[in-house]
C-alpha cells in the first residue's frame, strides 16, 4: 500500500474507465470512417455519433440536435460566449459573469472587453456562492448573456442555477453555464434549470481528453450563435471540422454511465469527504472549509491549514497526489483567485488544498491518505514555530 501511489485530484482530470475504452476501441481500427461520408464507412461512424449525442442529450433532458460536438469545456465556453456576444451585438454588448469562474470563461471575457464590450464580475459570499439578487440588480437594458458555472473546480460550491435561470428567462437574457464539473456528478435538467447554453466536458467524468459538448437550445427560445471555427459546416454550422468519432462513442458511454452510477458514487464520495473533513479537523487545529458545507460537489474537499503552505505538504506528499488550488491555473503562479475571492485574505489562499476523490479510489487508499495528510501537516507546522 505505502509504495502505491495514490490519486485524489479528480476534480482536474480522471482516468478513462475501462468500460469506456473498451466501447472506443473498434472506432480506431475497424469503425474508422468520416462521419460525414456518404458511404457505408461514413454511415457507420454516423450511426455511432448519433448514438452518442443521444446519450448526452438523454442526460441533461435536451434534444439530440441541440449538442454540438467541441475539443472539450474550453472550446464550449469559447463559442459560448464570442459566439452569442458576435450574434447578438445589434441587440446589446453587457454580459454578466462571477469572480469564482473557471479561466476559460474569465479569459473570453477580458477578451471581449478588449474588444468593447462591458462585462460584470459579480462577487461570491464566503462560501463561494453568487447571491441571485446580484444578478437581477446588475442586468441592464444592454445585457444579452449570463454566464455563471454550475459547481467550481476549485472549492466545489453549485451555484443556485435554477433561480439565476429563470431570472434570465424573465428578463429575456440567454444564461450559459459552465458544468464541466456537475455533468455527470450531479443531476443537471437543461429545462427546470432554464439553461440556454451548457459547457460540458468529457475527461472530468472517466471519459478520454480532448472531447466536450456545448448544448445550445434550438427552441424557447433558439439560441443564435456565431461560429469561432470555419471549414465545412459540420455540427450545424457552428463547429466545422471532421467528427472525433473514438472520442464521442468514449464521452457518450461516459455520460451514460456516471449517469447510472451517480447516486450510489454519490453517497460514496460524500462519505469519504465528509471523513476526510473531519479527521483533518479532529487532528490539526485550525483547520478551515472553502466553499459551501452542503451545497457542493459531494467528491470534492477543499481546506486551509492554518500556518501550513499548501505548495510544500503538496510536494512532499510525493506519492499521493492532491492538488492547490487548481491545475488550470498551475501555470500562472499566486494565489488561487477563486479562494481569494472568499475574502479570508492571502494567507488562507496559500495554504489552501484541493482534494478530489473518485473510481480510483477505496477505503483504504482514503484512510492512509488522510493519516499522511494529517501528519505532514502537524510536521511542517511544528517546522514553522520552532
Ligand atoms: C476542466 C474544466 C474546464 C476545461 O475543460 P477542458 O475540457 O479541459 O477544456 C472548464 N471549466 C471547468 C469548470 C472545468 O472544471
Amino acid at each position: 500500500m505505502s509504495t502505491e501511489r495514490i490519486y485524489l485530484d479528480h476534480n482536474a482530470t480522471t482516468p478513462v474507465d475501462p468500460r469506456v475504452l473498451e466501447v472506443m476501441l473498434p472506432y480506431f481500427i475497424e469503425i474508422f470512417g468520416n462521419a460525414a461520408s456518404d458511404h457505408i464507412y461514413g454511415l457507420e461512424a454516423k450511426r455511432a455519433v448519433d448514438k452518442a449525442r443521444e446519450q448526452i442529450a438523454t442526460a441533461i433532458n435536451a434534444r439530440p440536435d441541440e449538442i454540438i460536438f467541441t475539443s472539450g469545456a474550453t472550446e464550449s465556453d469559447n463559442i459560448a460566449l464570442f459566439g452569442i456576444a458576435e450574434r447578438y451585438a445589434d441587440k446589446g454588448d453587457h454580459i454578466i459573469t462571477c469572480v469564482t469562474e473557471h479561466k476559460a470563461v474569465l479569459d473570453c471575457c477580458r477578451r471581449l472587453e478588449q474588444m468593447g464590450k462591458q462585462v460584470t464580475y459579480l462577487p461570491v459570499d464566503q462560501y463561494g456562492l453568487v447571491d441571485p439578487d446580484d444578478v437581477r440588480k446588475a442586468i441592464t437594458p444592454q445585457t444579452i448573456l449570463i454566464s455563471i458555472m454550475t459547481a467550481n473546480n476549485e472549492i466545489g460550491t453549485i451555484a443556485p442555477v435554477q433561480e439565476i435561470g429563470a431570472i434570465a428567462k424573465e428578463h429575456n437574457i440567454l444564461f450559459h453555464t459552465d458544468a464541466a464539473q456537475a455533468v455527470g456528478h450531479i443531476p443537471m435538467d437543461v429545462q427546470s434549470l432554464h439553461i440556454d447554453a451548457m459547457s460540458l466536458s468529457a475527461h472530468k467524468i472517466y471519459g478520454p481528453k480532448g472531447i466536450g459538448a456545448l448544448y445550445r437550445r434550438r427552441s424557447n427560445p433558439r439560441v443564435l450563435l456565431e461560429p469561432r471555427i470555419y471549414g465545412g459546416g459540420h455540427e450545424r454550422g457552428i463547429r466545422s471540422g471532421t467528427l472525433n468519432v473514438p472520442g464521442i462513442v468514449g464521452f457518450g458511454e461516459a455520460v451514460q454511465i456516471a449517469q447510472w452510477e451517480m447516486n450510489e458514487a454519490a453517497s460514496k464520495y460524500r462519505a469519504w469527504t465528509q471523513q476526510m473533513y473531519q479527521q483533518l479537523q479532529e487532528k490539526i487545529e485550525g483547520v478551515q472549509l472553502n466553499g459551501h458545507p452542503t451545497q457542493r460537489l459531494p467528491h470534492n474537499l477543499n481546506v486551509s491549514i492554518q500556518g501550513v503552505d499548501a505548495k510544500t505538504l503538496v510536494m512532499h506528499l510525493k506519492d499521493i497526489a492532491i492538488s492547490t488550488g487548481s491545475a488550470c491555473t498551475a501555470t500562472s503562479p499566486g494565489p488561487s483567485h477563486v479562494i481569494l475571492a472568499l475574502g479570508f485574505g492571502e494567507k488562507r489562499a496559500d495554504s489552501a488544498i484541493r482534494i478530489g476523490v473518485g473510481r480510483s479510489n477505496d477505503d483504504q487508499a482514503i484512510e492512509f491518505s488522510t493519516r499522511h495528510i494529517i501528519q505532514l501537516g502537524l510536521e511542517l507546522r511544528q517546522l514553522i514555530r520552532t
